[in-house]
């Protein structure tokens, strides 16, 4: 079995191959910075994620990018209001996305800045304008014809025979319903943010952004397109309208969107009060563990329901995997292998593979690999697992973990940097007490210090320099500074 998608381009569920052999080339809507990300946004990246480890652990190179969007009107507005540059104030939002996608395990991917390609935007429009598929209006800005366009809105299966040829919007995100030529490029207003480009001054509309950096980065067609399901009409429609009227070829050839994600049933929102962005969930207490995992549980075509008792429902799994883990690796086992154990290892991989290859069914992943913790947690109670028996367990647990990111336990030391953050910010009064306790209750004992300073002292005494560089490391990550001096190894805390 291979990786099989749904493809909203074609409303189905199909065979996954992309263009080249070996390689997979995605490009995925990223943040608009201009606030701190909220909980459905994340739900979005981490579905991301989780396909891109996926089709790593299945055997491709992945060259995954994603824009920041780093300009438009909210931004221009905010950063205005603010007395700031447009770079300021974005420099800020884009640093806290990073360290929250990085928070909860979400890797990296290979970034482009909307601000950092503006020449290239302009050409893009010149040659629509050229190829007739673009025109100028009186006041300098640009807008995409969609009538030259006859296949804009196979996409999200809107029908626009009969739209109005000529008339416009201006703004990213409109009306459902209208089809309307949209803003290529807006020109300045007053007290605005513009850049002087070949073809006048003024900056980027959203959409356009996404093609042209898409295909600088990754080719004019390539293989998948990501974002949440709002993305589809009009901002991916018009993706593909832009891009494929100027290369005359087809844009991605797969579709990805992840379904919203609500709260306790209704759609976020500020006023409801319940809008959390992910630092408000630490704040509260709660582990970015339990988060990646809940975020993680449901299949991205399906609507979320974030609940605070699902979370801590994921705090309860992610700990039963832990100790199953720590219980592998404790004890001690007798000789020799038992083939149900075995085979109880070979056959989770295979359920996982198959669960992640039906359209990324992560709910059914993590089904596996819990039956596999229930099954072995009763096979130890009764001399069922032998010491060959461990390695394919823990292979098994590596392998989930390859796309879920939850067995390590780093949760206490980002707590703590959210901690620090909610200081600095001013916002005390935001900080729980049960978040103080589970930093308390994950930190470093005395006892477990000095174990790890007996290990350093030994590595060195062996000259293994490397193995005493790492074990400092990790103090200092833990917030213990270690000094090595000639009367030993001293250490206190931060
Ligand atoms: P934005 O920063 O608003 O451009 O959104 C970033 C990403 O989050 C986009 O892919 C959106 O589709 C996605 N997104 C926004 N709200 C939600 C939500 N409630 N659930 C899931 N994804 C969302
Ligand atoms: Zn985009």
């Amino acid at each position: 079995m291979a990786l099989r998608l749904f493809n909203t381009m074609s409303s189905q569920i199909e065979d996954f191959r992309p263009l080249r052999d070996h390689e997979v080339r995605m490009y995925a809507c990223g943040p608009t910075v201009y606030d701190y990300g909220h909980i459905g946004n994340f739900r979005t990246f981490v579905a991301v994620d989780l396909l891109r480890r996926f089709l790593r652990q299945s055997g491709y190179q992945v060259r995954h990018v994603m824009n920041i969007t780093d300009v438009d009107d909210k931004i221009i507005r905010n950063s205005a209001r603010d007395g700031v540059s447009v770079q300021q104030y974005t420099a800020k939002y884009e640093k806290v996305f990073l360290e929250d996608a990085a928070m909860i395990g979400i890797e990296q991917p290979t970034l482009v800045r909307a601000t950092e390609h503006i020449p290239e935007m302009a050409d893009f429009v010149a040659k629509l304008v050229e190829k007739g598929f673009a025109y100028r209006t009186d006041d300098g800005s640009y807008y995409f014809r969609i009538a030259k366009f006859p296949r804009y809105g196979k996409l999200s299966k809107r029908d626009f025979t009969g739209m109005l040829d000529g008339a416009r919007v201006d703004v990213d995100e409109y009306d459902k319903d209208s089809a309307r030529d949209f803003a290529l490029w807006k020109a300045p207003k007053p007290g605005e943010a513009s850049w002087s480009t070949s073809i006048g001054p003024g900056r980027p509309g959203w959409h356009l952004e996404c093609s042209v950096m898409s295909m600088h980065e990754l080719g004019e067609t390539f293989d998948l397109h990501a974002g949440g399901e709002d993305l589809v009409f009009p901002h991916h429609e018009n993706e593909i309208a832009q891009s494929e009227s100027f290369t005359g070829k087809p844009f991605a050839k797969f579709w990805f969107h992840a379904r919203f994600l609500l709260v306790e049933g209704e759609k976020m929102s500020k006023s409801l009060g319940n809008f959390f962005t992910l630092r408000d969930l630490v704040l509260k207490g709660h582990k970015p563990s339990s988060i990646r995992y809940l975020l993680a549980s449901v299949p991205y075509r399906n609507q979320m329901n974030f609940t605070f008792d699902g979370l801590k429902q994921a705090a309860v799994s992610v700990e039963r995997l832990r100790n199953f883990r720590l219980r592998l690796n404790a004890a001690n086992f007798e000789a020799g292998t038992i083939p149900e154990a075995q085979s109880l290892a070979a056959e989770t991989v295979a359920r996982m593979k198959a669960a992640l290859d039906d359209d990324l069914n992560t709910a059914q992943a993590q089904a596996a690999i819990f039956e596999m913790v229930r099954q072995a947690n009763a096979a130890f109670d009764t001399g069922g697992i032998k010491q060959d028996d461990v390695a394919p367990l823990l292979a098994a647990l590596t392998k989930f973990d390859e796309i879920f990111v939850v067995l390590d336990d780093d949760d206490g030391t980002k707590m703590k940097r959210v901690l620090d953050w909610a200081v600095a910010e001013g916002r005390e009064k935001d900080i729980s007490t049960e978040l103080c306790n589970a930093i308390q209750s994950g930190e470093l004992s005395d006892a477990d210090i000095e174990k790890k300073i007996d290990a350093m002292k030994s590595a060195r005494t062996s000259r293994d320099f490397k193995t005493s560089d790492a074990i400092r490391a990790q103090l200092t990550e833990a917030g213990i500074l270690v000094e090595i001096t000639k009367e030993g190894i001293r250490w206190r805390r931060k």
